[in-house]
């Protein structure tokens, strides 16, 4: 009898301190939910064009004008469409395609030479509201790999397709196709050809080697209902091989949105930004530890990741239009337009 009172004691103890663990965890949630519904912040999108060792010195005028007037282009596009009532989504790819077409990003025409000396690309989105994902990677005659990741959120019932079969499944949703050599450009090729020649003479290990990835591109938005979205694209890393896959097309890695912590586009060494789950980290510190936006984007790239040796950066936005544009290497192609206005930065300062 005694042994009986003991058990039930425990059973019920045990009831009781589930549940008080059960309604702070709701209680929690709930507070997020009324902090991120309490203010919406007005339309905003951020976007970036890579992050590297991208100095003053070694760049020409005519070069930094060129980048500045793109990313200024791929903000104005993509800011119209939310002043127009546009999705966050829809501002998302409109501004990612126009970095996709432009030679001077790592994604689309200008992606980065595989060893074999093939465009492979990657790409991923993350609707913020429904917490639906897209994804593609290593594909090879995608025109517009960014396209494609939004198909297979809205039109399959996966997340992520690859290579033959993320083609075969672009076809079929009437995307257009290309020839692989439609990614290519000169530019590119030196950079393989200058990759292989180091890798050749041994004298830098290959990870130390800064050129080979410039230029993934990104974007985040929050449209007029106060939803986030976020998409990512790139050709990966020069003398990638294998069939390697990065971090751009992994949702939780190089791209996240959810409406109650934050939406998330990654650049850099995508090795790192799986092993860290970079984009989710973010996200999660937020909802977590209740950091924000800017607290949580600096202390996993500026600590964590640091700690690591992996370098990169994040563009980060949330419900209320806070902004975040972290990385920590010596530049990232970046911009975001808010109130009407566009920014566009390339350096540190
Ligand atoms: N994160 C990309 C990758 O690892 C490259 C980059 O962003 O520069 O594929």
């Amino acid at each position: 009898m005694r042994l009986f009172k003991q058990i039930f004691t425990v059973i019920i103890l045990g009831t009781a301190l589930l549940g008080c663990n059960n309604n702070d965890e709701n209680k929690q949630i709930v507070d997020i939910q009324v902090k991120s519904t309490n203010k919406i912040g007005p339309i905003t999108l951020v976007i970036h064009g890579g992050a590297g060792t991208i100095l003053k010195e070694n760049m020409t005028a005519e070069m930094e004008k060129a980048y500045r007037e793109k990313l200024n282009e791929a903000l104005q596009v993509g800011y119209k469409m939310l002043e127009n009532g546009g999705t966050s989504m829809e501002a998302v790819i409109a501004s990612i395609q126009v970095m996709e077409k432009s030679p001077l990003f790592n994604s689309g025409v200008g992606a980065v030479y595989t060893h074999e000396g093939r465009n492979e690309l990657d790409a991923s989105v993350m609707d913020g509201h429904t917490g639906k994902a897209g994804a593609v990677a290593g594909v090879t005659t995608i025109k517009s790999p960014i396209r494609a990741a939004l198909e297979v959120m809205n039109n399959s019932p996966h997340v992520m397709m690859s290579g033959p079969g993320a083609e075969e499944f672009a076809k079929e949703q009437g995307l257009e196709m290309v020839d692989n050599a439609y990614f290519g450009t000169k530019r590119r090729k030196k950079a393989l050809e200058k990759a292989l020649e180091k890798e050749a003479e041994q004298t830098s290990d290959l990870l130390q080697y800064q050129d080979w990835k410039y230029g993934t591109v990104g974007a985040v938005a929050l449209d007029k209902a106060g939803n986030i979205a976020a998409g990512t694209s790139t050709g990966g890393m020069t003398n990638k091989r294998y069939g390697r896959i990065g971090d751009s097309p992994i949702i939780g890695a190089g791209t996240f949105a959810e409406n109650s912590s934050c939406g998330v586009s990654a650049t850099g060494h995508g090795e790192y930004f799986i092993r860290n789950a970079v984009a989710y980290d973010i996200a999660a510190r937020m909802k977590y530890l209740h950091t924000s936006v800017e607290q949580s984007a600096r202390k996993v790239i500026q600590e964590k990741l640091v700690k690591k040796g992996g370098s990169g950066g994040v563009i980060c936005l949330d419900r209320e239009g806070n902004i975040a544009m972290e990385f920590n290497t010596p530049g990232m192609y970046r911009g975001f337009m808010q109130d009407g206005k566009a920014h566009v930065f390339i350096y540190k300062n």
